[in-house]
């Protein structure tokens, strides 16, 4: 299949409208009646986004009544069903400044913003300042009561606090902050519970539990943004914007709003919504609750009245949406991509789609079983997500919406750059070429990080003149780099180099014979043995290099941190033929040895401890704080288990799963400043220990 986007006809995209159509119908069903969404909400809307816009493009293929004429949500069957006085329409949405715009030159006077919180609508109605019922938004006409549970809510006054009398209707959001959703998340995980697919799924499935006393053991708060109907109009507010402050001293919660006058220029009116678009974004992050995005609306209440609705949205208001990080598109080939260490990976070229900005046409799909775990197939409808400004990966594979013409992704049997033999390991994680020293694809790469500084350190062998003495034929796999002395002469003439820095690349080649057999084990390239594998792998096997190459992958496993599919890439690497020459060529015929260890005699403060680390470091890197750790004693993991007694974390960093891990598990939980000064104290007094508690 060809990289360029297929020619679809006419009748692609009236099927595809049906398609949509049906899967979103499907989706809003799981969602809003079963309570169990399949996709999340941002999936949900690039799949509508992409609905909204084919029905734009093609208008005779649009479905009347379809998810696009319909307002959110679907009422339960559990619970007893309420009418709005009012309707409680859902907003209409913007992407875009110039949506917004556009909305608001309709709009007269002052002009109104706040945060669209992330929760479920929830209307409240006061009789004579007393709670008398709480509805949510259901379809917007018809609700669902929910009057105790909302009681139960904190922030929810039951009784106004300066009274108003006859109906007072509260419109606002319930939410779940954020803090304690995930602790919410990770209860429900650890008791082996369903865990809810986000804020808002949470929210509804609390506020809809008829068993109230659970609801109230539930953080829920609830936020105020607008008014319903109001009988008492004594002294009643002409804006929105006051009608909230007033609420504050009836006992309501609000969100920070942002208001603009009603003197206002377009240019002004832009600037504005600029501004606030930034200032929100901002915000954002900070915020203990989530917000999706922007409400802008009229801040004036005779001018909101007389804009009036039509039958899906109110007139006066419109919702900014934050730009979304996930969007579709289709898979149209897989191409394998050969890495430093052998490994191929599979590259999806996708049909290019703009996330945040950045046009996305190129997706890494890491490996065969991640191929298998998705199920995907080439000219399969995809989400692709790029969460903050991360890589981007591919969330879910459509199958609902697959085309007849897929095909299979092909796990190929030779590698692609030098038709070696590929190799998969038996987890399906690791795909191999066998053509270590043949194989273009990691030659050069391969080089660069044998003669890097954790590795053999040879300076001066980087990766500008490694490109150079490969294509000249000087280095075709890591043992030639012992013969390059060989071609001294014609490396003199090498254009940009000159005789002095030959000659010293060629005396620090000479130097780097001398070597510590962990180095050497990390240098070679082995597939998962990275610097601390090299370094316990030695330890274990008492520096003998011959005991490791002969190793069983039983014994490998044997080693701390070595699980079974590192043992058996160990295991393999030793295996082939290839390898064991060049091997004995450096070791045999080069003269590289390995020294005895030095053992240090500092002090060990960290002796039988075992650490993790977690987070970006400020005061010495990662792997100086490795250093720093097992030179005193301590043994390194690269995850948080059982045996884990300390996990070293960046200031101020309390997420991640290492950090779950560690909470769960009781791990001692050590800040990266709090370290620092431990050791700063210890030496100071020459204390023999450092403890944290
Ligand atoms: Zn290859």
């Amino acid at each position: 299949m060809s990289d360029e986007k297929p020619q679809y006809d006419s009748n692609y995209f009236k099927n595809r409208v049906v398609e949509l159509n049906n899967y979103l119908e499907c989706s809003n069903f799981k969602y809003h009646t079963l309570g169990k969404p399949d996709i999340s909400d941002e999936e949900y809307d690039a799949l509508y986004n992409e609905l909204v816009k084919l029905e734009k493009e093609h208008p005779q293929f649009k479905v009347k009544g379809g998810i696009t004429d319909k307002v959110g949500s679907v009422v339960l069957d559990n619970l007893v069903k309420a009418k709005h006085r009012q309707p409680l329409l859902s907003l209409k949405k913007a992407h875009s400044i110039e949506e917004v715009l556009e909305t608001l030159d309709t709009v007269k006077g002052q002009l109104f913003a706040n945060g669209k919180l992330d929760g479920l609508a929830l209307e409240i109605i006061y009789k004579d300042s007393k709670l008398f019922q709480a509805i949510t938004r259901g379809d917007g006409v018809i609700g669902e009561d929910v009057t105790e549970a909302v009681k139960t809510i904190r922030n929810v006054p039951k009784v106004l606090a300066n009274g108003r009398s006859g109906i007072y209707e509260v419109r606002g959001e319930v939410v779940i902050p954020k803090e304690a959703f995930h602790k919410l998340n990770a209860k429900l995980h650890n008791e082996d519970k369903e865990m809810y697919a986000n804020p808002r799924n949470a929210v509804s499935g609390i506020l809809r539990s008829l068993d109230i006393a659970e609801v109230a053991n539930k953080p829920l708060a609830f936020f105020a943004y607008g008014i319903g109907e109001a009988t008492d109009t004594y002294l009643f507010p002409h804006h929105l914007s006051s009608v909230l402050l007033e609420m504050t001293t009836m006992g309501f919660s609000h969100k920070r709003f942002r208001t603009l006058g009603g003197n206002r220029s377009k240019e002004e009116t832009k600037k504005w919504v600029e501004e606030t678009i930034e200032k929100f974004t901002k915000l954002r992050e900070s915020y203990d609750v989530e917000i999706d995005g922007i409400v802008f609306a009229a801040d004036s209440l005779s001018v909101r009245e007389e804009l009036g609705a039509t039958s899906q949205y109110p007139r006066h208001s419109i919702a900014y949406k934050f730009p979304a990080s996930v969007g579709t598109s289709f898979l149209s080939k897989v191409e394998w991509q050969v890495g430093r260490t052998g490994v191929l990976t599979p590259v999806a070229h996708i049909n290019p789609v703009e996330i945040h900005g950045v046009t996305i046409s190129r997706v890494t799909l890491h490996n065969p079983a991640e191929i298998e775990r998705l199920g995907i197939m080439i000219g399969d409808s995809i989400i692709v997500s790029r969460q903050g400004d991360v890589i981007p990966k591919i969330t879910k594979v459509l199958t609902e919406l697959r085309e007849k013409h897929v095909e299979e992704i092909r796990i190929p049997e030779e590698c692609p750059v030098c038709s070696s033999d590929t190799i998969l390991n038996s987890e399906g994680n690791f795909l191999y070429c066998t053509g270590v020293s043949v194989c273009g694809g990691r030659l050069v790469t391969g080089i660069e990080h044998f003669a890097s500084r954790d590795a053999m350190n040879i300076r001066g062998l980087g990766i500008g003149i490694i490109r150079v003495l490969v294509e000249k034929g000087y280095l075709s796999n890591i043992s030639d780099i012992y013969h390059l002395h060989e071609f001294k002469e014609e490396m003199y003439k090498l254009d940009g180099f000159g005789k002095a820095s030959i000659d010293k690349l060629l005396d620090e080649i000479e130097k780097s014979k001398e070597t510590e057999l962990y180095r050497f084990l990390y240098a070679i390239g082995i597939n998962g043995v990275g610097l601390g594998t090299a370094k316990r792998l030695a330890k274990y096997f008492d520096n003998s290099f011959d005991d490791i190459k002969g190793a069983s992958p039983s014994q490998l496993e044997e080693v701390e941190d070595i699980g079974e599919i590192t043992a058996e890439l160990i295991y393999i690497y030793f295996q082939s033929y290839t390898n064991l020459e060049i091997l004995y060529d450096i070791l045999n015929r080069s003269g590289v040895y390995f020294m005895e260890p030095e053992e240090n005699n500092l002090t060990k403060w960290f002796d039988g401890q075992n650490w993790a680390l977690t987070g970006s470091f400020d005061f010495a890197s990662r792997k100086e704080w490795e250093t720093i750790l097992e030179e005193r004693g301590a043994k390194i993991a690269s995850s948080v288990s059982k045996s884990t007694t300390h996990l070293l974390c960046a200031d101020g960093n309390e997420t991640g799963s290492k950090m779950t891990n560690a909470k769960k598990l009781g791990t001692t939980i050590v800040f990266e400043r709090q370290l620092a000064e431990a050791i700063r104290e210890a030496r100071e007094m020459d204390n023999a220990e450092i403890s944290f508690f």
